[in-house]
């Protein structure tokens, strides 16, 4: 979306408008990430001149530097962000790829959660990848095959990692041997930073999944994730809302620690798709920590996956049209 003092707000009048990414003035340098999916060499030859030359007829750009992005032929890469941490992301992840692998999909799923990359023991596997030379090997659990920044590092091993060390192991992560996987599904870390810019730029997400508790501090961080996926012109594909009321396993009583419904009311405010909601519940909390994923059961958490990956696969439908 273009903001009324932003000097490139004028490369939106191009033909080519929408293959752009992202583009920001630091200085005299204008960059650009494009989206060349799609094209052959001489076309995105020639996008990379048009645009560059219109980058530089434009008020105090000396430099212009563009960074061509294409997406893999046929496979859809899915972003799990959410505002903050602890509200439940990775497990809706994990649980959400082993269902769309049970509805006939082909899965992969990448943990690039570097504050706590925590798959491989929602999977319950400890298995490290292979590598074929340079090319990582997906591990396969439940159905998918997964990657995992944790796999790289020893564990106990704090993941003090910022900026290119963090994003260059995440682009080991994407550009892994996925096979013909038709999903990728990437487990962000919280919030806004490096990693999740680095994703939409080098690999340009074909949709973005928000995850939030009901209660108004996580949709105020909710929000800003969806703004930055805006801002990029990845799709949000919608939010889905975690811990909404609790059924007390002893009284069968229901009550609301964190609220519900603030999810879905603030995703029609945002006009965001509401995907759907899951209870608090001890049940998954325990399969969580016990590596038994309950997507991967018979119970009824199994069948809310279910649904959920449904509507996720219609939202992505939806965003393509
Ligand atoms: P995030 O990825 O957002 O940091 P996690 O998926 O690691 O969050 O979840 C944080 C904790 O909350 C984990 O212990 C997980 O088992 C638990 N949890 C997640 N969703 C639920 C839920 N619906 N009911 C109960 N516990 C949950």
């Amino acid at each position: 979306m273009a903001e009324p003092d932003d000097p490139l707000s004028s490369l939106d009048a191009l033909p080519d408008a929408q293959r752009i990414r992202s583009r920001k003035l630091v200085g005299d340098i204008a960059s650009l990430v494009v989206d060349a999916t799609g094209l052959d060499e001489q076309a995105r030859n020639a996008l990379e001149r048009d645009l560059r030359s219109a980058a530089l007829e434009l008020p105090g750009v000396a430099q212009a530097r563009i960074a061509l992005t294409a997406s893999q032929p046929g496979r859809k890469l899915i972003a799990i962000g959410s505002g903050k941490g602890g509200v439940g992301k990775s497990t809706l992840a994990a649980n959400l790829a082993i269902a769309l692998a049970r509805s006939g999909k082909k899965v992969g799923l990448i943990d690039a959660d570097i504050y706590g990359p925590s798959q491989p023991k929602l999977l319950g596997s400890d298995d490290k990848p292979t590598a074929e030379g340079d090319r990582l090997i997906p591990v396969a659990a439940h159905g998918l095959h997964f990657l995992s920044l944790g796999q790289l590092v020893s564990a106990g091993h704090a993941l003090a990692w910022r900026g290119p060390m963090a994003t260059g192991a995440l682009a080991r992560l994407v550009e892994a041997d996925w096979g013909d996987a038709e999903y990728l599904l990437v487990d962000l870390p919280p919030g806004t930073g490096d990693v999740q810019l680095s994703l939409i730029q080098r690999s340009r997400p074909d949709g973005a999944v928000i995850v939030s508790t009901p209660q108004d501090l996580s949709l105020i961080d909710a929000t800003r994730a969806i703004d930055l996926f805006r801002k990029t012109k990845v799709p949000v594909l919608g939010i889905i809302e975690n811990m909404a009321g609790y059924v007390c396993p002893h009284c069968g009583e229901t009550s609301d620690p964190f609220g519900s419904g603030g999810a879905e009311s603030a995703a029609r405010e945002l006009g965001v798709a509401f995907l759907g909601r899951l209870p608090l519940s001890a049940g998954l909390r325990s399969a969580s920590d016990a590596g038994t994923p309950p997507a991967a059961g018979d119970g009824p958490e199994a069948q809310a996956f279910a649904r959920l990956a449904v509507k996720l696969l219609e939202a992505l439908d939806t965003a393509a049209d």
